[in-house]
């Protein structure tokens, strides 16, 4: 006899996409072998949780004959390669993510290890000879790697929180190339002022055919000089912190035999998601639909997950799992457009114009009772956090004030919380360290605020601040930044200021 151990499956997705077919087998197999439910994430992957170690195999072989599969979703390797999850929107768009899709397929580890444990040995992608591992070597990255692609003015992937982010530059709808950032990453340690969350830095610039010569440099770079004997120090950030960032360019320069060009100019005016349907690229409409917390699921008066089963029996775009956890039907003809209103209106999907700008501004992760390292709740707990928070938004006369809110039940730091311009990061069971101040556009970290408080202290601290911001801010003044104008925390350059 052996204990009945339970496993979460995450399936990659480069840039979020998933035909309709491949939506009808994740909600398949959500409810022949998980909880019957699926769990968007803020990588644009899907979760799905409970499932039990007899179904485990069963549960990776019938999700890679659905072409999708959960090889390097996970691990000290690249993770799943984010961008815009639109590519209907514009042509520039979609050429994007053809590169992020070529970045996810060429940085993925060749092993056979994979198929041999999970498919019983059958090669169902061209693999290299047993041991032979061309980029990660035979002891992979010190620790996982993750890679986005924004396109401006949308910074939805949060491209500063990625280890290397590409920002696309575009000059009269043609794509010209990257800027590239390296250095990002959200996770830190509680009490331990050598762990920080930081934000990617830009180096430069490339042309779009170097994209994959940049990427797979600079994670060779971080493969040789990575720290191997400190885990909690090992990430990309660290290594750049360390050795600083005129050696990281030197390094890159010299590896590649030439030099990124100056980094162009670019702007971004916010990382969130734009709801309701939009019309893209020939004609075809995008619907965004508002997924509280990414999970979808038949609550006891919303069928979300059946809502979205019917849609996928008769939709033929595409599902697309945006960077905040939403989830975008895209690529829709005018015919369809009429079957999906319908039936979007018979399951009374969401398409956020029925929530306050703070909850379609929010995000949570998954911690308790999935996740082994929550110390506290997260995505259980949120929505009636943000119930509270919207009654006192509410009196301050702010209910469409769009206020980046996130929380997270671990410093690890799955929601991005560090880029919240209102943060909250698990600490014990109730207990939350409060932050404040990050940038609206994901350009700036925050700063602890109070630390280890409960709910009532949450809405105590939090309450004058808001009518504080509603009677002062100036015009167009961002609730991240009246907090530092008012001088309720002090601004965050670089996350190496973050504990000052
Ligand atoms: Fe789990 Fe921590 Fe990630 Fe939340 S932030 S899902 S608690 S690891």
């Amino acid at each position: 006899l052996e204990p009945a151990h339970q496993f979460m499956a995450r399936v990659r997705a480069p840039g979020g996409v998933a035909t309709p077919e491949q939506w009808l087998v994740m909600d398949d197999v959500a409810q022949k072998y998980g909880n019957d439910s699926l769990r968007l994430t803020t990588r644009q992957a899907f979760q799905m949780h409970g499932i039990m170690k007899w179904n485990m195999k069963k549960n990776i072989k019938e999700i890679n004959d659905s072409l999708l599969d959960t090889l390097a979703a996970c691990g000290d390797v690249n993770r799943n390669v984010m961008c815009n999850p639109n590519p209907y929107q514009s042509e520039v768009h979609a050429d994007v993510y053809e590169w992020a899709k070529r970045l996810s397929d060429g940085l993925s580890p060749q092993t056979n290890a994979y198929h041999e444990i999970w498919l019983d040995k059958e090669k169902v992608i061209d693999s290299k000879e047993e041991g032979e591992e061309p980029l990660y070597g035979e002891t992979y990255l010190p620790r996982k790697f993750k890679i986005g692609i924004a396109v401006p003015p949308s910074n939805d992937v949060d491209i500063f929180s990625q280890d290397l982010g590409f920002i696309a530059i575009v000059d009269d709808g043609e794509l010209q190339g990257f800027n590239v950032a390296v250095g990002g990453g959200m996770g830190m340690t509680h009490g331990d002022t050598a762990t920080y969350p930081q934000l990617a830095s830009v180096i430069g610039f490339c042309a779009p055919d170097d994209i994959f010569k940049v990427a797979e440099t600079i994670i060779a770079i971080q493969r040789d000089y990575g720290n191997r004997s400190e885990r909690t120090n090992a990430r990309f950030k660290y290594t750049i912190d360390a050795r600083g960032l005129g050696w990281v360019k030197g390094e890159l320069h010299e590896r590649l035999g030439w030099a990124l060009e100056a980094e162009r100019p670019y702007h971004f005016d916010h990382n969130g998601d734009r709801y309701g349907w939009e019309k893209g690229i020939k004609g075809r409409w995008n619907l965004t639909l508002f997924i509280q917390n990414g999970r979808i699921k038949d609550y006891e008066d919303y069928p979300l997950m059946t809502g979205l089963r019917e849609i996928a029996k008769i939709h033929t775009g595409d599902f697309r799992l945006t960077p905040n956890q939403n989830l975008v039907i895209s690529n829709v003809t005018g015919q369809k457009k009429k079957q999906i209103v319908e039936l979007v209106d018979k399951y009374g999907l969401e398409d956020g114009a029925q929530q306050s700008a703070l909850r379609r501004n929010s995000m949570a992760c998954v911690a308790f009772p999935t996740c082994e390292l929550a110390m506290a709740e997260s995505e259980r707990y949120f929505p009636s956090l943000l119930e509270k928070l919207e009654d006192i938004l509410e009196e301050a006369g702010l209910r469409d004030e769009d206020i980046i809110i996130r929380m997270s039940g671990c410093p690890n730091g799955c929601s991005r919380p560090a880029l919240g311009e209102i943060g909250f990061i698990g600490k014990a069971p109730g207990k939350y360290n409060l932050y404040l101040g990050a940038g609206f556009s994901g350009d700036r970290l925050n700063k602890l605020y109070m630390e280890n408080i409960g709910e009532e202290k949450i809405l105590e601290a939090l309450r004058p601040i808001i009518f504080a911001y509603a009677k002062e801010r100036e015009e167009g003044e961002r609730f991240g930044d009246y907090v530092i104008r008012a001088d309720y925390v002090k601004e965050v350059h670089s996350g190496l200021d973050f504990h000052d």
